[in-house]
């Protein structure tokens, strides 16, 4: 058997659903990303605009001059559906992704296992360099040239077999091996449903988000407050949002649960108690989120959101804890449990009279 194909065969054992590789060089559709940047719709995602990280994604050698192959990894999150919400206890919901271990690490992982075992086999030394969302390396653009699917109206890589839960991660080696074919099609054709499912109507007609609209964005990565208008679209979004990969028929279709125990809820999850974010320390939160993704909103990002979803659940039974967070020394959040107490208070008025 060639290299490739070795490599492929151990890349399943170490549990990768999809592996597939190009050839390094410029970075298929860098161009729409670049127009995505330019037209202000990173939002204030500092990192995906600065003109060093623009030119690396343009091109990995830019990253690396020594790249020759581009192997792409790709490892299905799936892990079910949400289980019913609890009447008794006010809940959040966490998206899929962030249901297990952290996928940074889980995958970097196994990437450098497939780096080991290159080096063993190739028959000379090999080096690489491993990214998972954590370079400037447009992961989805690399996926599509290294056959493994297309880029659906949602912006998430879509398997036609799998769905669009995937994990996907780079390797970079400085090892020629022989290029897959690119994914021939896309399978969206007429299909919108993810756009008008989407509760900010945030996906624009050319298959870029405008980040600043996307729950995933607001409640992960951006940093201040959660703006007025913004607030009541979350809904029960504790972290994450999945709306436009449940409503798509690729996922429907095919989406199955995975074996791979890494990404098996963990204890707690996919709904959080809000009272026990609500009621958490900083140390609290660290051994709680240890190896969790959900660690990138930062302990601050998680209760404000969390005051964000009790004042949508008209939460009652949380206001000694709101009462709490209006009297902190953060204005922020501060002003997002007066926020989520005036929506309860509305509540009751509406039930029981302005008394
Ligand atoms: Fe819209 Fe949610 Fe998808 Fe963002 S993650 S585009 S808010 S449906
Ligand atoms: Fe494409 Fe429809 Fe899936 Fe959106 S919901 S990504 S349009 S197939």
């Amino acid at each position: 058997m060639v290299l490739k194909e070795r490599l492929k065969a151990y890349a399943r054992s170490l549990g990768f659903d999809l592996i597939g590789v190009a050839a390094a060089g410029p970075t298929p559709s860098a161009d729409r990303y670049e127009e995505w940047v330019r037209a202000g719709r990173a939002a204030t995602m500092a990192y995906l605009t600065r003109p060093e990280a623009i030119e690396k994604r343009r091109d990995v050698r830019h990253l690396w001059p020594e790249a020759r192959s581009v192997i792409v990894g790709a490892m299905n999150y799936y892990a079910g559906d949400f289980p019913p919400p609890r009447e008794d206890v006010p809940q959040g919901r966490v998206a899929r992704y962030a249901w297990g271990e952290d996928y940074h690490e889980v995958l970097r992982e196994r990437l450098e296992a497939l780096l080991e075992f290159l080096n063993r086999e190739a028959g000379r030394p090999v080096r690489g360099r491993i990214y998972v969302d954590t370079g400037p390396v447009l992961e989805r653009a690399w996926a599509v040239q290294a056959g493994l699917g297309w880029i659906g109206k949602n912006s998430m890589l879509i398997h036609p077999r799998l769905g669009s839960y995937l994990f996907l991660g780079i390797l970079l080696v400085d090892l020629e091996l022989e290029p897959d074919p690119p994914f021939p099609t896309d399978h969206c054709g007429t299909c919108t449903r993810c756009i008008e499912a989407c509760p900010t109507r945030c996906i624009r007609p050319d298959r870029t988000l405008e980040a600043e609209r996307c729950l995933s964005y607001l409640t992960i990565e951006r940093r201040e407050e959660i703006p007025m208008e913004r607030r009541a679209a979350i809904g029960d979004w504790i972290f994450g949002c999945d709306i436009c990969q449940e409503v798509c028929p690729w996922n429907r279709r095919f989406a199955r649960p995975t074996a791979e125990p890494a990404f098996q809820p963990r204890e707690g999850i996919p709904r959080l108690a809000l009272a026990e974010i609500l009621g958490m320390d900083e140390a609290a939160f660290r051994a709680r989120f240890r190896r969790s993704a959900i660690r990138r909103a930062k302990r601050r990002g998680l209760v404000r959101n969390a005051l964000v979803v009790a004042g949508n659940l008209r939460a009652r039974s949380l206001r000694p804890l709101l009462e709490r967070w209006r009297a902190d020394e953060d204005p922020i959040l501060q002003e997002h449990a007066a926020w989520a107490l005036e929506r309860i208070e509305e509540a009751q008025v509406l039930l029981e009279g302005p008394g």
